[in-house]
């Protein structure tokens, strides 16, 4: 009798043993093909876009708007980093024209974070305004006490500034912010709690750490401000992996960012006059119009603050303040 016998049983659980191996061979074959074939196609397609910005054939004619020469870009799948560099070729102050159809937009065409904070809009600015032969000192990291001396420094030569601060919990520094923004300096934001790891673990946190700023700058000085500055500045080691996130979002909501392109380097602990003062020497020479960072945290820039004016004036620079109409100083872009 072999159905039911030792041998039947024996069969009966080869044969078992043998489909599944059958049936794991054959998924381990489908799954590998089709993923060796979506890789293949991943492959072809990034070729195709290296060719294309390669050609470098864009075929644009010169008498395009802006928004056709953006659109065209778009269609041929360009990053808008290359839209901005083709751009500036026409147009160096294209720059702005790209700012108002949103810097990476679809990064964040459907990221869930966009509906958070829904009060949190500005008017953009309607367009960027370039002066030659300016300085725009800045002072991150305010308020502090330090921040008073550089209102008088500031006062005395009639110079207005740009504060990007981090806000205060404390009724003292809430009325230093207040004192900065009555002196009719500019009110910019930079984060609240200034903690890299924390405000880019991710666009949520970031921008509710944006938020809580938005609101206690708006709160202490009546001003409702639309200028940013990243702590870091906007392309730092510790948001490498969302910073076109953070940047689209940003400036979808109308805010206008500000890097730099002279450092003072005065928040270094290892700062002295001499240091700060050659820094920003230095970083100003063959500079049409310098965006300063510096601290309002720090003693060793109001030691320095005066000299410094008085050099940059004596080169013939005037001064003004950052609005959400100058045109942005932005790291990687002229
Ligand atoms: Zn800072």
């Amino acid at each position: 009798m072999y159905f039911g016998s030792v041998r039947f049983f024996k069969d009966l659980i080869l044969s078992s043993i043998a489909l599944i191996i059958v049936i794991l061979l054959s998924l381990a074959v489908f799954f590998g093909i089709k993923s060796s074939a979506e890789h293949k196609k991943a492959v072809q397609a990034m070729a195709q876009y290296q060719e294309l910005l390669s050609q470098d054939k864009l075929n644009i004619p010169e008498s395009a708007s802006f928004e056709e020469i953006y659109a065209a870009l778009k269609q041929k799948g360009y990053s808008a980093q290359k839209i901005v560099e083709e751009l500036q070729k026409i147009d160096s102050s294209a720059m702005g024209e790209v700012y108002k159809t949103n810097f990476y937009s679809d990064e964040t065409a459907a990221a869930s974070y966009t509906s958070l904070y829904p009060d949190l809009y500005v008017s953009p600015p309607t367009e960027f305004k370039y002066s030659p032969k300016t300085v725009y000192l800045t002072f991150d990291d305010g308020p502090s006490d330090y921040t008073l001396d550089i209102l008088n420094i500031l006062e005395k030569y009639d110079i207005k500034a740009t504060f990007f601060m981090c806000g205060s919990s404390s009724e003292h520094g809430k009325e230093i912010m207040k004192k900065v923004a009555e002196a009719g300096h500019s009110i910019g934001m930079h984060s609240l709690s200034h903690k890299y790891d924390e405000i880019y673990s991710s666009p949520e946190a970031f921008l509710k750490d944006f938020n809580a700023t938005y609101q206690n700058i708006y709160e202490a000085t009546g001003v409702k401000p639309n200028i940013y500055r990243f702590p870091g500045g906007s392309i730092n080691n510790s948001n490498r992996f969302i910073y076109r996130q953070l940047i689209a979002e940003v400036t979808r909501r109308g805010f206008v960012y500000y890097d730099w392109n002279v450092s003072a380097e005065d928040a270094d602990n290892a700062a002295t006059w001499t240091s700060v003062y050659k820094n920003v020497t230095k970083g100003v020479e063959n500079k049409d119009r310098a965006v300063i960072l510096m601290h309002a945290t720090r003693e060793v820039t109001v030691l320095t603050l005066e000299d410094l004016i008085v050099y940059l004036k004596d080169k013939g620079y005037s001064f003004d303040k950052i609005t959400n109409e100058t045109k942005p100083e932005i790291f990687g872009y002229k």
